[in-house]
């Protein structure tokens, strides 16, 4: 830190993305990437005259992205906003409606606090219950935006849209986000909410199912008066937060409905055969609804497991944290990469035989 740096921001806290290692090619199934490439027709437009456009700035109105994702929902096109990630489109959330305090799980996405801090927001931590769910009851009253994901980041579990729908019902003074990166995989979107109550708001990303996280491509469905105020945020901030060449591969990602049904499908049953074989395994399981599954083992404590595969190549999460420290998280991959995965688990167990 220099002498420079702010007094007030000192204390922060970045957050701690996942290992992108360069050392050497591991299994990565870390950050919950999508194992499939993007839609073929991506790279039909980032093409010659796509590269020769990059002169220009991007459309700062974006219409051209935010008219294809308004189609794909059957919403109007003032009830959308695109962000650089849906990180960029939270931290705009956060400065525009945390001023009466923010809360989320104590146990949730990483980001969230930080957020938090970086703004100097009241934040409220709701506790998840010892089996890992989130009593949504628990937000009532807390804060004038309340942000949860589902389902939720790194348990997999997912929660009731009527409950959602109750606590959107009980706080009309507070804005309701529910960030639904993972909400492709199996769980019920509140995006058939959005026309009944003006303070909801869901967040999505292209990083996950549409398999651009590389891109950097998030955007928010809700009230038109929520998307403008992002939107006075956003044209306070940087007008082009979304490059030219990620609005193109994100049009061709939402309009190629056949490619993203599929690649969900292949996930999702990976993702069921894992489970299954880990819990023959002995592992516990949780119900996970994501494209990750979160599980420990009584002959594995703390990151036994993370550090094991990660000398037999393989890379998944561990999070240092109380009550989940004994779990690990592992993003689904290919069917041959889950083979790889399962191979290696079997032989560290061998190893940590008691
Ligand atoms: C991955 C993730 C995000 C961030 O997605 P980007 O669009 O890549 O910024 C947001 N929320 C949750 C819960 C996530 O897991």
């Amino acid at each position: 830190m220099s002498l420079f740096f702010s007094e007030k921001l000192s204390a922060l806290k970045p957050y701690v993305p996942g290992e992108q290692p360069r050392d050497k090619k591991y299994i990565k199934l870390n950050t919950n990437e999508s194992p499939y490439p993007p839609s073929p027709q991506v790279k039909t437009v980032i093409d010659a005259s796509a590269i020769e456009d990059l002169k220009l700035y991007s459309d700062p109105d974006l219409k051209a992205l935010v008219t294809a994702i308004a189609r794909h929902y059957g919403v109007d096109s003032n009830q959308v906003f695109c962000g650089n990630g849906s990180d960029e489109v939270l931290s705009f959330a956060f400065l525009a409606w945390g001023h009466n305090g923010v809360a989320f799980p104590n146990i949730s996405y990483g980001f969230y606090p930080v957020f938090a801090d970086l703004y100097n927001l009241r934040s409220t931590e709701i506790p998840l219950q010892p089996d890992f769910s989130l009593e949504l009851k628990l937000f009532n009253n807390k804060a004038g935006l309340m942000v949860f994901a589902n389902p939720n980041a790194p348990t997999g579990l997912s929660v009731d849209i009527d409950e959602i729908e109750q606590l959107i019902k009980a706080n009309p003074n507070s804005v309701i986000l529910v960030d639904e990166a993972y909400v492709d995989f199996g769980a019920d979107s509140a995006l058939k909410l959005i026309n009944d109550y003006n303070n909801l708001l869901v967040v999505r990303t292209f990083s996950k199912s549409r398999q651009l996280a590389g891109a950097r491509l998030g955007y928010a469905l809700g009230n038109k008066e929520l998307i403008s105020d992002l939107n006075r945020i956003k044209f306070s901030f940087n007008p082009y937060n979304v490059n030219r060449l990620t609005s193109l591969a994100g049009i061709e990602a939402i309009n190629d409905n056949a490619w993203f049904d599929n690649c969900c499908e292949k996930i999702i049953n990976t993702r069921e055969h894992l489970k299954h074989e880990l819990m023959r395994r002995g592992f516990l399981v949780t119900d996970s609804k994501a494209n990750f599954v979160f599980v420990s083992h009584s002959r594995l404590p703390k990151d036994t497991l993370y550090e094991a595969l990660k000398k037999k190549g393989i890379l998944i999460r561990h999070f240092k944290k109380d009550i989940i420290e004994n779990y690990n998280r592992i993003t689904v991959g290919t069917d041959e990469e889950t083979t790889a995965l399962l191979l290696a688990i079997d032989a560290i167990l061998e190893e940590y035989r008691s």
